[in-house]
Parts: C-alpha cells; sequence; structure tokens
C-alpha cells in the first residue's frame, strides 16, 4: 500500500487526507513542530498552502526523491471536467462565490473550492466530465502547481500584501503571473498597473481598454449589456468583481440571460462590506474580511462620510497611502490592537486618531463621534489574530456591539 505524508492538518491537510483514504492510500500527518528526520518511508508527499518554501522538512523532502505535491496540485490529478481559477489581492472569494452561484442557477455542475474554505481534494473524485470545478487560488496556492492545468484562470488585481512572507512585491507579483502558465485562458484585470502589460493568445482583458468594460451605466463585452443600477453588489470594487465574473462565464459559454440572473440572484459574502444596521441615521458596514490597505481604499470609495474602525495585526503595509482618501472622506479614526500606534502615526496629523481597547470600546467611540448620514465603518486593513480567531470572530464582534448599541439608543 503507498503512504504518504501529509504537510498540515487545516482544510487543506485534511481534504487531502479525505482524498488519500478514498483512494485506499495509508497516509500519516506532519505538523510544523513535530520533528522529523526520515522522510524515505513514505512514497510521496502533500504540501499545504501554509508551508512556506524554507520550511525544513519541505527542504528535507525537496533534497529527498519523495515526490512532494501542493493539495491542489494532488486534487487535480483526479479532476474531470473543467477547471476555473480565480486569484488576485482582493476581491477572490467574492468573485468565485459570484461564479460558482451563476453557474449552479444556471443548471451547470459545478464545485467550488480551493482558498474558499472547501478543499479541492475533498471533492475531486465527485467530478466528472459535465463538472466545472471553480477555485480560489491564493498566491501560496499557486506556487505549488507543476503539471496543473485548467481552463480559464483570472487575476483580479495584484497590491502590496503578504509581505511578512515574500519579502517585497516583486516576488508577491511573481507568484500570481505563474498563473499563466496554467491556464488555457487567462482574464486580467486592464486597469491594473502590474497586469495591464500581460497580453498575447489566450489573454482576455476587463476593465477600461479591456474586451468587457463599463460602458454608461451597463457592463458590457461580447455582445452582453447588463445595467450596473440592477445589480446588488456596489462599490468599485465590485464592478471589477462582476467584469472578471463576466469574462469567465462568457468563456464558459453561458448567456446575458443566465449571466443577468446569476448575478441579480447573489447578494454577496458576510463580512465584505456588509451593511449590519443603521442607529439614529449612521450605518454600519463591516468590513472585517478587508486585511490590506488596497480593500480598506475601496470601502472607503464606496461611502462618503466615514468614521473608519481599523486596526489588528499588522502586516508591515503601508497606511501612509491611504492618506488622500482619509483626508477626503474620514472624520474620526478610531485605532485598534497591534498595529494603533501605527494607525495614529500614519494618520493623526490628517484627522482626529482614537484608540480602543475592545470593538465594543471601538463601536462606542465611533457612534459618539457620528451624525446622522455618517458611516461607521469597520475595514481594519490588518489581519485579526492580534484580538480574534480570525476575520469571521472579528465581524461577529463587531455586529454584536452594534447591536447592543441598538438596543440602547431607541
Ligand atoms: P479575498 O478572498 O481575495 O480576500 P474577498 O472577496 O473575501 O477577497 O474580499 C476581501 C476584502 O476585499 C473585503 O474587504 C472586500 O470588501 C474587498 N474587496 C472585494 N473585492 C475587491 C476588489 N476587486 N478590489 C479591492 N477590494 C475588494
Amino acid at each position: 500500500m503507498l503512504k504518504a505524508l501529509i504537510l498540515g492538518r487545516g482544510v487543506s491537510g485534511r481534504g487531502a487526507g479525505e482524498l488519500l483514504e478514498k483512494l485506499g492510500f495509508d497516509f500519516d500527518f506532519f505538523e510544523d513542530g513535530d520533528g522529523i528526520e526520515k522522510v524515505s518511508d513514505y512514497d510521496f508527499a502533500v504540501k499545504s498552502p501554509g508551508f512556506p518554501p524554507g520550511h525544513r522538512t519541505v527542504k528535507l523532502l525537496e533534497e529527498s526523491s519523495v515526490p512532494l505535491y501542493g493539495e491542489v496540485e494532488l486534487a487535480y490529478r483526479f479532476m474531470k471536467g473543467e477547471i476555473v481559477g480565480i486569484t488576485g489581492t482582493n476581491g477572490k472569494s467574492t468573485t468565485t462565490a459570484l461564479v460558482y452561484h451563476a453557474l449552479k442557477e444556471a443548471g451547470r455542475k459545478a464545485f467550488v473550492g480551493g482558498n474558499y474554505g472547501i478543499a479541492a481534494s475533498s471533492f475531486a473524485l465527485e467530478t466528472d466530465g459535465e463538472s466545472i470545478s471553480v477555485l480560489e487560488l491564493s498566491s501560496f496556492q499557486i506556487e505549488d502547481l507543476t503539471s496543473f492545468r485548467g481552463d480559464v484562470g483570472a487575476i483580479l488585481n495584484v497590491t502590496p500584501d503578504h509581505l511578512d512572507r515574500y519579502g517585497s512585491f516583486e516576488e508577491y507579483l511573481k507568484a500570481k503571473l505563474k498563473m499563466r502558465e496554467h491556464f488555457d485562458w487567462l482574464v486580467v484585470n486592464r486597469e491594473d498597473p502590474s497586469l495591464k502589460g500581460i497580453k498575447g493568445e489566450g489573454v482576455i482583458g476587463f476593465g477600461e481598454g479591456g474586451e468587457f468594460r463599463v460602458e454608461g451605466k451597463c457592463l458590457t463585452g461580447d455582445g452582453v449589456r447588463i445595467d450596473v443600477g440592477e445589480l446588488p453588489l456596489k462599490g468599485v470594487h465590485n464592478l471589477q468583481n462582476y467584469l472578471c465574473a463576466l469574462s469567465i462565464l462568457r468563456l464558459l459559454g453561458l448567456t446575458e440571460e443566465e449571466i443577468y440572473r446569476g448575478f441579480s440572484g447573489f447578494k454577496g459574502l458576510p463580512h465584505r462590506t456588509e451593511p449590519v444596521g443603521k442607529v439614529r441615521g449612521v450605518l454600519f458596514i463591516n468590513d472585517s474580511k478587508s486585511t490590506n490597505v488596497d480593500s480598506v481604499a475601496k470601502a472607503l470609495l464606496s461611502f462618503e462620510r466615514v468614521i473608519l474602525i481599523a486596526g489588528g495585526k499588522d502586516k508591515g503595509l503601508d497606511f501612509k497611502v491611504l492618506s488622500p482618501i482619509i483626508k477626503e472622506r474620514v472624520k474620526r479614526v478610531v485605532a485598534i490592537g497591534q498595529a494603533a500606534p501605527i494607525i495614529e502615526e500614519s494618520f493623526s496629523s490628517l484627522v482626529e486618531v482614537i484608540r480602543a481597547r475592545s470593538m465594543e470600546e471601538a463601536v462606542r467611540l465611533a457612534f459618539s463621534g457620528a451624525e446622522p448620514g455618517d458611516v461607521v465603518l469597520l475595514s481594519p486593513g490588518c489581519a485579526s489574530f492580534d484580538m480574534f480567531r480570525n476575520y469571521a470572530e472579528r465581524g461577529e464582534a463587531f455586529k454584536e456591539a452594534v447591536r447592543k448599541l441598538e438596543e440602547e439608543v431607541v
């Protein structure tokens, strides 16, 4: 019986385990911190994306004759039908969910997974010739692809993030651009400075200068016209997501009616510029999934008079690039978490910055400076791990604090 070593016991590792079990393989899990000196007992190894390339055990495997596959690469070996891969710094989950929703509504046999909280390995064996698997791909997952070949790939945008792992923006961009090698068609954002130069056979652009773009009030391209005003997701960032999804869905052969139906019925994912309530005319928006500077910028562009709650675990990003938009739209900043001093340092010459020790306090301090018509926006621009288990827990804490305020203030 073949025996595998699975690096990591998170969503990807457990998914790989599920697949190998169904195939009748034997396997052991390896967690970071476990000691392993001998890898030659294994026929192959599977790597979760959280293991960085320089990890000691990864290196040990690379130097041995034991083949090492990324988890998505493993899944690919057993996947049938068409494969879509969606990456980008921001908007991956939203666009992946949108494409999947439209495909399901159109009666296609669609699967969703990858970096989406569902391992591709967990459904690979259920796919057949009619299937379309929609995979959200992180840069870490793209790095680990080798013989993987999908049908339609897309890069939504590339802005600074994960510099703690990559060291420089160029290295991060390089990982994203590796998409080109792994898909027959590549959909790219023509308005993104790092992507607009990608041209050639099999490349489709969206945004200004691309095949799919906004004209007047409509999403257009390839004979399709969809009125943006009729669609539920708002903000410039969601226009990007719609255009990207439209390009992908046309390449997969969906009709204008099918795409329109899919788009109109998709109400968005929680924790992404999600309205959560109104107290005395002040709107509260939960954008807890915003963990880098560009997602904060896009959230700010979606509203006019904002009190911003930002901060969390710092990733070494430069908040000062937000200065013009902070100056234009933000009345007060409430800084939370480990990054609070950095937030304060970045913005205190532009706007009032106050610090809060908990989410409840942050919501109260934000509300105390708000007038009817203002928006209290949680868009942290940082990871959540200093105060919360993950972004979802942070978003729930925000919602809970807003609920309390609603009860007290009525
Ligand atoms: P990802 O899976 O790439 O993290 P999400 O769809 O979960 O993307 O959204 C993450 C954050 O980015 C949220 O704050 C959301 O409002 C914002 N966002 C969504 N789409 C875009 C986009 N196209 N450009 C910039 N920010 C976006």
